[in-house]
């Protein structure tokens, strides 16, 4: 003991309580360090700009633009269309036709030679009109603000930062913001023609979508619909359930129904929703909407339902439909029942490519001093247009701004983390592009 504390007292201990403090000193620079200067003149350009990217959301909030307000979403598109030529993208405005009542979508590109070719995604349309920007502390209420004016906002601006500091020059980057992306125009070979196209040309998709403060989407579910109609002999009520009459159409709806519910509900992800019935001696389908007549004293003949299933992979979407086919076979006497689906949205599966993506943001924002991002829970979000590109590529969502209230009224972005989202997309496209 004597020996020990011989040795390590005075000179040695001083040495210790040296080294310690340059230790404690150094960890703030080592922290500092893991940011390269060329990022660092992003991180500043950022600073000094925030105050432009909130005037860029409020010009672009203001200007209205639901899917089917189709000047409204080009006038979106020009003011972007402009920001992006500045920067040296070849910009254009791509028309859909006619009969598909959209407005088309906004396309830039910039060719280069180093590092990863990257597909920017963003849209332009909202769900609703009628609430313009207006701030409030440090939240911008408006519609569209988080969903996603002020994601598009956060991809316009990283992309001024780079161009700025001079590091988009040898990059490759495509940039798409949608015009349809809350109601995607039919056929989608068509209104996604592009998008696929563009995908064919890149190695990865980052997209803006409303985002969360430290998780991003690896996985979004996908969303298709369904129409059942059943029909069945009628007639006077009180002979229901004879082998002349059968159970009438409404019974045979029943069983369909809670056979879904018992049999298929409960797999991780799936999810079906019956939305909207009609039953009775006729049912009547007006678009979405369905009516219908009968009385009492009559066995139902008709009846249809209107319904969505969501879903994470193709199979397990097909696997669904399998079980609801068979279901809908098995019909109750005197009754048939037909049930057709309709593709919407795919799914984003979570691929390994896009859990790459994830890492190298969390490394970003870990040395951004942001702290850890994780994937979100698919389970916690809705379809979206990077699922039409994510077979193809890996693929990273939810790198827009953060608020709520989206596809509803009181609307809003958070603008205090508006910077650090700017931040985070700069400096992980700096890294990727180099
Ligand atoms: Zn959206």
């Amino acid at each position: 003991m004597t020996a020990i504390c011989k040795r390590l007292c005075p000179a040695a201990l001083r040495k210790i309580v040296v080294a310690f403090v340059l230790v404690v000193l150094a960890a703030p620079f080592s922290c500092a360090q893991k940011i390269s200067p060329g990022e660092q003149k992003l991180l500043d350009y950022i600073d000094a700009h925030t105050t432009e990217a909130v005037a860029l959301l409020e010009k672009a909030v203001n200007l209205e633009s639901p899917t089917e307000n189709l000047a409204g979403v080009r006038a979106v598109g020009a003011v972007f269309k402009n920001e992006l030529a500045a920067l040296g993208f070849n910009a254009s405005w791509i028309t859909m036709p006619p009969e598909m009542k959209r407005a088309g979508h906004l396309l830039a590109e910039k060719s280069g030679t180093k590092g990863k070719r990257v597909l920017l995604l963003g849209h332009i349309d909202t769900v609703l009109h009628g609430e313009n920007f207006q701030r409030r502390g440090n939240k911008a209420f408006g519609t569209g603000t988080s969903d996603m004016k002020a994601g598009d906002v956060v991809l316009l601006f990283a992309l001024k930062a780079l161009h700025d500091t001079g590091a988009l020059k040898d990059a490759s980057i495509i940039v798409m913001l949608t015009g349809d992306e809350e109601d995607s125009g039919d056929p989608v070979e068509t209104s996604r023609g592009d998008m696929i196209a563009a995908a064919k040309r890149s190695d990865l998709v980052l997209s803006f979508e409303n985002g969360g403060s430290n998780v991003a989407t690896i996985a979004r579910r996908g969303a298709s619909d369904w129409l059942l109609e059943v029909s069945a002999r009628t007639g006077h009520s009180s002979a229901i359930f004879k082998p002349s009459m059968g159970d009438g159409a409404i019974f045979e709806t029943a069983r369909i129904l809670s056979q879904f519910y018992e049999t298929i509900r409960g797999e991780q992800y799936l999810t079906f929703n019956p939305s909207v019935i009609s039953g009775g001696t006729e049912v009547e389908v007006k678009e979405q909407n369905l009516t219908t007549r009968g009385k009492t004293n009559v066995v139902p003949a008709r009846v249809v339902v209107r319904g969505d299933l969501r879903f994470i992979t193709a199979e397990q979407k097909e696997a669904a439909r399998a079980k609801m086919r068979a279901i809908v076979a098995r019909s109750l006497p005197g009754t048939t029942a037909k049930i057709t689906f309709f593709d919407g949205i795919p799914s984003m599966p979570p691929s390994p490519g896009n859990y790459e993506l994830l890492r190298q943001l969390d490394r970003v924002s870990q040395d951004l001093g942001f702290g850890k991002v994780v994937g979100l829970d698919p389970g916690e979000r809705g379809a979206g247009d990077v699922a039409y590109v994510t077979h193809l590529l890996p693929g990273l969502d939810g790198l827009g701004a953060t608020g709520g209230g989206a596809h509803a009224k009181g609307e809003y972005a958070d603008l205090d983390t508006l910077p650090r989202q700017i931040k985070r997309a700069a400096v992980l496209l700096y890294r990727l592009t180099r």
